[in-house]
């Protein structure tokens, strides 16, 4: 066809741009929270998942979804997920990265930041695509629950801290890395997770330990290629924890079926099944009858990977944001010089930046296990974080989104980007304890008797630093005390969120970033939508600052 005219004034994409080496409030929430932290790593990783080869990738593994195989060519069941290539080559970086259960090494401890470097990493892995770490953030979460049962976790961490990625479906022995699940949600109910109907009936005592035969359903089972899962199951003395491999040591299958895959919003890459088990071999992990406090220090792990999931996927969109607002052209300027666009781009900066500070902060937390003080932030900030920046997080998608105008919408076989983030952000909000349940959760977190003191010796290096912010910290550890109705939850943990968001932007972000967030967020100068910053903000500063590329300039 004949050109009828010049295509122009479409940006140039966001392409092999090194993620880690942009990202400045990233390098200073892990200077502030590790210090002597070798970087080393997340530069290499930051050129990884910044390149355009992986970007490909990400697109076919979300254009290719998941196929669930339940028979095979001649009807023996087999109950196997086939995935694209680009699934397998994503998880193998990944797990190469050693985002799943390396951290917990014993070559990884020593360094005493072997958490933050995980955290930071998984943050730059989510910026390249964000479903397959449904399986990588399992595979981390389920060492605190599963070394209860010492046998099984002699058996299993060489494979859970190995950087291989292995996906066949066979006894464990014979692998070179292993991935875990998890399965607590059925279809009666997954907040109310007592409620669940699975039986586990007592069959005897082996290496592993106590062993039980399953049946019953799970009604949301997220990556069921997994080699084994921690499920609960109602036994003869309540709800238990249970360890249970696809594979038995055997080399038999397990009886478990996956009836079929869901068809979601987004997360369009990983599978998420409903399974059902008939008479299924597993094993008890931690103390018979207390399967929600076992398979919550599970939990816990997996709601600080909301967290750092959610604040990468925000940096990615407000970095596709910058990107095309420095280039596209309007009303004779760059989009990014226009004031009321620079005041939206600036309020995502701070957003982005003030979540980043939180989920780091928390991951800190994980580091310093045998410290009271932080022991108390884990049991606070854990909802906290997984509360307040996924909430923030559709809201935050949409709006970066609307940078790129009509282009933001269209998925165009999977090279919207914007279309794929929009799409993932609720999932984190929901899943491994929604909004609700979060802030529910704090409720509790705020019983324990030292936690108004902890929250106050973590806001005290940023007093006197702004009066918004002071004016809360003052009145917040007495909230906390007084501990808050079950009607008054959100906006306590929302409170405590945005309190702790300052604290530690006063002490890791330029004044720009720190006061704009205090006078918008806390002093009241701010609408209900993005892009409502008052005036006397430094918007150039706070763009500079938020650039992908050092080099690119908002002025
Ligand atoms: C893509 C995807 C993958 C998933 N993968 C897994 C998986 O691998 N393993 C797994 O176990 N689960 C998985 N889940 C399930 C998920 O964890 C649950 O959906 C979630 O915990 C909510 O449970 P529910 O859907 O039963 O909703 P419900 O428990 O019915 O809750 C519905 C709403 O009610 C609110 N609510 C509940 N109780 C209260 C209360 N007391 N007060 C106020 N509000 C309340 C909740 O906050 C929520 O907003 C997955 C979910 C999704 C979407």
């Amino acid at each position: 066809m004949p050109a009828t005219h010049d295509v122009f004034n479409q940006p140039e994409p966001l392409a092999d741009v090194n993620l880690f080496a942009g990202n400045r409030p990233l390098q200073a929430a892990l200077t502030f929270n590790a210090p002597g932290l070798d970087t080393a790593p997340l530069l290499a990783l930051g050129a990884t998942v910044g390149s355009a080869d992986m970007r490909r990738h990400a697109r076919l593994a979300n254009v290719h979804t998941p196929q669930l195989k339940t028979h095979s060519r001649f009807g023996h069941r087999i109950d196997q997920v086939e995935f694209h290539p680009s699934y397998h080559a994503l998880m193998a970086q990944a797990v190469g990265a050693g985002l799943h259960g390396t951290a917990f090494s014993a070559q990884q401890q020593v360094t005493g930041h072997a958490h933050q470097l995980r955290a930071a990493g998984f943050m730059l892995f989510t910026e390249l695509e964000p479903s397959i770490l449904c399986p990588i953030s399992m595979s981390y979460a389920v060492t605190p629950a599963l070394r209860d049962n010492t046998a099984i976790y002699q058996d299993w961490a060489p494979g859970l801290t190995s950087r291989q990625y292995d996906p066949e479906l066979k006894v464990w022995r014979e692998k070179t890395g292993l991935t875990m699940g998890m399965g607590m949600t059925e279809k009666q109910g997954g907040s109310d997770v007592r409620a669940n109907t699975t039986r586990a009936v007592a069959d005897g005592t082996d290496a592993w330990g106590q062993r039980f035969s399953v049946t019953g359903h799970k009604w949301f089972f997220s990556a069921p290629m997994c080699d084994a899962f921690l499920i609960l199951a109602q036994t003869a003395s309540g709800l238990s924890c249970l360890f249970l491999p696809r594979v038995l040591p055997d080399g038999s299958p397990n009886q478990l079926f996956i009836q079929r895959l869901k068809d979601k919003l987004g997360n369009k890459a990983n599978a998420s099944s409903e399974v059902e088990f008939v008479d299924a071999t597993a094993w008890l992990v931690g103390e018979e009858g207390r399967g929600v406090p076992q398979i919550l220090a599970m939990g816990t792990m997996t709601r600080l990977d909301c967290a750092l999931g959610t604040s990468g996927l925000m940096r990615q969109a407000l970095s596709l944001a910058l990107n095309h607002t420095t280039q596209r052209m309007a009303f004779g300027k760059r989009l990014i010089e226009q004031p009321l666009m620079k005041n939206v781009l600036a309020d995502l900066a701070l957003e982005s930046e003030a979540a980043t500070a939180l989920a780091l902060r928390l991951a800190r937390s994980f580091d310093r296990a045998g410290d009271a003080h932080e022991q108390v932030m884990t049991r606070l900030l854990t909802p906290v974080a997984k509360f307040w920046i996924c909430k923030r997080g559709s809201h935050f998608a949409q709006e970066a989104m609307e940078c790129l105008g009509g282009n933001g919408y269209v998925e165009e076989g999977g090279e919207g980007v914007m279309a794929r983030i929009y799409r993932e952000m609720p999932l984190n909000s929901i899943w491994e304890g929604a909004g609700n349940i979060m802030a529910l959760d704090l409720l509790r977190a705020l019983r324990k008797a030292d936690a108004a003191a902890a929250l106050a010796q973590e806001l005290a290096p940023a007093r006197g630093m702004h009066r918004a912010l002071d004016h809360l910290a003052e009145r917040l550890p007495a909230r906390v005390e007084e501990m808050a109705t079950e009607m008054e939850a959100r906006r306590l943990a929302q409170d405590v969120a945005l309190a702790v968001q300052a604290a530690l932007l006063a002490q890791t972000a330029p004044a720009a970033v720190f006061s704009a967030f205090c006078d918008s967020r806390l002093g009241g100068e701010w609408g209900h939508s993005f892009g409502s910053l008052g005036a006397g903000v430094d918007f150039d500063a706070i763009l500079e600052r938020a650039m992908p590329h050092p080099s690119t300039s908002a002025r």
